[in-house]
């Protein structure tokens, strides 16, 4: 399993960076998390719009999904659209998105598979098990499993034991940390801190820590160190560009 970082800023995209995006790829079949804000212009310099297989949204905020569109558009819109790309999704989550452009523009370009938070997927090689994570909106964090390695990836969420549950012995826990160690009063249900992704990396014993979501404008190195307070295992920042090979 091959992991690619598109972008991994919080909130919104950083100076020539990209929010959240991450590419997947086992056995030759590319799936795409979270098209967050300007991940597609970092999809495009790796491969074609038409050459992802799937894409699977944690949940509808527009760091997460709003790049959906131009990639949508640029499957769509040219001599030989490509064939109707798979996107799963919680229900409505993608409502918004779904509806920028004029009614019936794209909806020949896409499939929507509405899913429930618990529900176990099969999207290509990769086995899914989702579950409901605590944010603001409902978010689904994802145990993806392929070839016997397993990446979790939390999308947006405070604390909880189930983000420990999904991450149990992973080979990666993929991890949002808005924030270095002390998470705003009205954000703490919400959102994590990098001590918090430490913590429960740790718990669950993944076997290495990538933190992702950070707010434009976080020092690394001490999000880094928060983490490694907590967890004794390889702490990286998800940076656009990373590779990671989980074989
Ligand atoms: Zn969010």
């Amino acid at each position: 399993m091959l992991l690619t970082i598109l972008g991994g800023c919080g909130a919104w995209p950083g100076a020539g960076q990209a929010c959240s995006g991450y590419l997947v790829e086992h056995d030759g079949f590319r799936l795409l998390v979270d098209p967050g804000y300007a991940t597609v212009p970092r999809l495009l310099e790796r491969i074609t719009a038409d050459q992802v297989d799937a894409v699977f949204i944690s949940h509808g905020h527009p760091d997460h999904c709003a790049d959906l569109n131009p990639l949508l558009r640029a499957r769509a819109l040219r001599d030989d659209p490509a064939v109707p790309l798979p996107v799963y999704s919680l229900p409505s989550a993608l409502d918004a998105v779904l509806a920028l452009d004029r009614p019936g523009m794209l909806t020949d370009a896409y499939v929507l598979h509405e899913f429930n938070a618990g529900d176990r997927l099969a999207i290509g090689p990769f086995r899914a098990q989702t579950r409901l994570l605590p944010h603001s909106v409902p978010n689904a964090g994802i145990r993806l499993t392929a070839g016997e390695r397993v990446l979790t990836y939390t999308g947006d969420t405070g604390p909880s034991s189930d983000v420990v549950d999904l991450a149990r012995g992973a080979d990666l826990l993929l991890a949002e940390a808005t924030f270095v160690d002390r998470v705003p009063q009205d954000s703490r249900r919400h959102l994590s801190s990098a001590r918090q992704a430490g913590r429960q990396a740790k718990e669950a014993d993944a076997r290495h820590l990538l933190l992702t979501h950070l707010q434009p404008g976080t020092d690394a190195t001490a999000a880094r160190a928060a983490a490694g307070a907590e967890y004794d295992g390889e702490i990286g920042i998800a940076t656009s560009g990373l590779t990671i090979d989980l074989s």
